[in-house]
């Protein structure tokens, strides 16, 4: 059992329980000592989660310029440092926040005053879109999602078939790999990993329209746990209604 796990656990005891351990710690200065060092030893690995390192290992992969992520809001949801004690969502603005576990965020830097005038930490609903490298470099580069017929910097127009922006509730839709492309990442020490991009997203409430699962998800039973098959996927012609940001990244272990 880890240290994590059982803190948690200790947590979740009575408070008659909560009593013997105190006191049971509080026999002898040296487990008192023992148990400080446990403690530190909690903290450390959570700083230092070794999930979180190999996701920010594939990111500097990337070569993308560091002055996109804001680390203040870099978070991983892996099973250690978000306990399964934890909800699996959250009600933000009446709409459900799912939470993404397995998954960790890197932050990246959004217009500060749009969100403050728009108050869309509070207001506006937590969403994901699954995107392969290229185009979630291209939509942080641009600040913002790009439409069909819209011109690249480079001056490429975007062509795509479908003139809307979709995005999902819940990330266990949006990593699916018709939207999350899998990339092959060998880390430096010789690991091999399927790695996946989501952009975590707020979305302005009113602005979009709610449809149900398309393409092969169709045929799953049931892919999320908090939100409906029928209620799954969000698509909106209103750029400025979807602000990027985080970059979610999720590391499945392959044999090589
Ligand atoms: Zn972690």
């Amino acid at each position: 059992m880890n240290f994590e796990r059982r803190k948690y656990e200790n947590k979740s005891r009575n408070k008659n329980n909560n009593c013997n351990i105190r006191s049971n710690l509080e026999r002898s200065s040296s487990q008192t000592s023992i148990n400080k060092n446990q403690e530190l030893t909690i903290q450390y690995d959570r700083r230092h989660c070794p999930y979180q390192l190999l996701c920010k290992e594939f990111i500097s992969s990337l070569s993308w310029p560091e002055i996109y992520f804001n680390n203040l809001y870099d978070r991983c949801y892996c099973f250690r440092c978000y306990s399964e004690n934890k909800s699996d969502a959250y009600l933000i603005a009446n709409s459900p926040y799912v939470i993404p576990r397995g998954w960790v965020r890197f932050g990246i830097h959004v217009d500060n005053v749009k969100a403050q005038v728009e108050d869309i930490w509070k207001k506006w609903h937590n969403t994901y879109h699954g995107t392969d490298i290229h185009s979630a470099l291209s939509i942080i580069k641009h600040g913002q999602f790009l439409l069909k017929g819209d011109t690249f910097e480079n001056g490429d127009q975007l062509n795509c078939r479908c003139p809307y922006l979709y995005t999902s509730p819940t990330i266990k839709y949006s990593a699916r790999n018709a939207y999350a492309k899998p990339n092959r990442f060998v880390t430096s020490n010789g690991e091999c990993f399927i790695a996946k991009i989501v952009l975590q997203c707020k979305q302005k409430p009113g602005t979009y329209n709610i449809q149900g699962a398309t393409g092969n998800a169709r045929r799953e039973k049931k892919i999320c746990n908090i939100i409906s098959n029928d209620k799954i996927e969000y698509y909106t012609d209103i750029r400025a209604s979807v602000i990027p940001y985080g970059v979610m990244v999720q590391l499945t272990a392959v044999d090589t």
